[in-house]
């Protein structure tokens, strides 16, 4: 693993203060800064230090492709040590930008609806490469002169957040402090990894961000099969812990969301969303987003007709419900298709 911006500078400049690297990590995302020797606050030899030896952005190459009604655009992006992710540009209903970022080459959690999982997981990525994953957005915004800022960030790329859990924090951290973008504006989706759900309520650092619960199956032997990671129990200890989490973390306003991808006669039926609205029931405050499934080339899997009547029994339950609707299908850049691919595999 290389080291990090902030290993670089400390090896290069051991006697620097560490306000000095606050000063570089604002200049990352100063859209008047182009490179180390923009950076006007600081020496002018630590500018000539940094720009032989620290890559301005951990990004080496990237490929942008756009859907044809032009709401999302898709990175296939290179890494210095050539290999490759993807992150994702969708215009929201505001008429802003949200950024879909990952936090790992691939991922071993296997979802059953998600490409991604079928690369299996080749590294993490460092914070430096997830941070600039937004930083890559913020450039292409201004040098291709689109409007609207970016209000969103969503880390429901590739991988799995919370096994990348140190990165992922000083990225979020990075960000908050950085951007104009705060904390109700950044989510982490994650499949519940619950030893890590369980740090998060013990760690004061983890900043105040929204979490995403995949959960895909509020039956636990049927949850297995979507989401193998589940383990025996899971739904009852998840259940105490947005209750804690709620409790401890959120502010009165904030909730927790479970993502459910919809899978036509896997669990879509009306008795799968009673059961989600009763598990709602057991947690507190929690809002469903229902996803329509994208094709991923396999035929054993197929998007759910019955959407309306599923999230029409939820709606009956008193849970609060919304359906998502997918962007960037024609790129392969909708949720659970990125693979580094633009076309469904054969
Ligand atoms: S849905 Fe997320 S956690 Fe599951 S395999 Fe895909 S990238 Fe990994």
């Amino acid at each position: 693993m290389p080291l990090t911006r902030f290993e670089t500078f400390q090896t290069l400049f051991p006697a620097e203060p560490a306000w000095r690297f606050r000063q570089i990590e604002r200049a990352l995302f100063d859209p008047r800064v182009n490179g180390w020797q923009d950076i006007s606050n600081l020496p002018q030899d630590m500018r000539a230090a940094l720009a032989e030896n620290v890559a301005w952005s951990s990004i080496a190459e990237a490929n942008v492709y756009a859907s044809k009604d032009g709401s999302t655009r898709k990175a296939l992006v290179q890494l210095h040590d050539r290999e490759k992710i993807e992150t994702v540009l969708m215009k929201n209903k505001r008429g802003e930008w949200s950024v879909c970022v990952s936090s790992q080459v691939g991922c071993s959690m296997n979802c059953s609806f998600c490409a991604t999982g079928r690369m299996g997981l080749r590294r993490n990525l460092t914070a430096d490469e997830i941070i600039d994953q937004l930083r890559f957005w913020y450039y292409f915004l201004r040098d291709k002169k689109l409007d609207g800022r970016i209000s969103n960030i969503v880390m429901m790329g590739m991988g799995e957040p919370l096994a990348n859990y140190e990165n992922v924090k000083s990225t979020l951290r990075q960000w908050l402090a950085c951007t104009d973008i705060g904390p109700n504006h950044i989510t982490v989706s994650t499949v519940g990894l619950l030893p890590f759900l369980q740090k998060i309520l013990q760690d004061a650092a983890w900043p105040p961000v929204r979490i995403a619960i995949s959960l895909h199956s509020a039956d636990e032997t049927l949850r297995k099969k979507i989401v193998p990671t589940t383990t025996g129990n899971y739904l009852a200890e998840l259940s105490q812990w947005i209750k804690k989490y709620l409790q401890t973390k959120a502010s009165n306003k904030r909730h927790v969301t479970f993502e459910y991808v919809l899978l036509r006669g896997v669990n879509d039926s009306v008795r799968d969303a009673k059961l989600l609205a009763d598990f709602v029931t057991t947690t507190g405050r929690v809002k469903v987003n229902l996803i329509p499934f994208n094709d991923i080339n396999d035929a054993a899997l197929q998007r759910s007709n019955n959407t309306d009547e599923f999230a029409a029994v939820l709606k009956k339950c008193g849970v609060t419900v919304t359906v998502r609707q997918s962007a960037g299908l024609d790129i392969m850049a909708a949720c659970g298709q990125l693979a580094n691919s633009l076309y469904p595999r054969p």
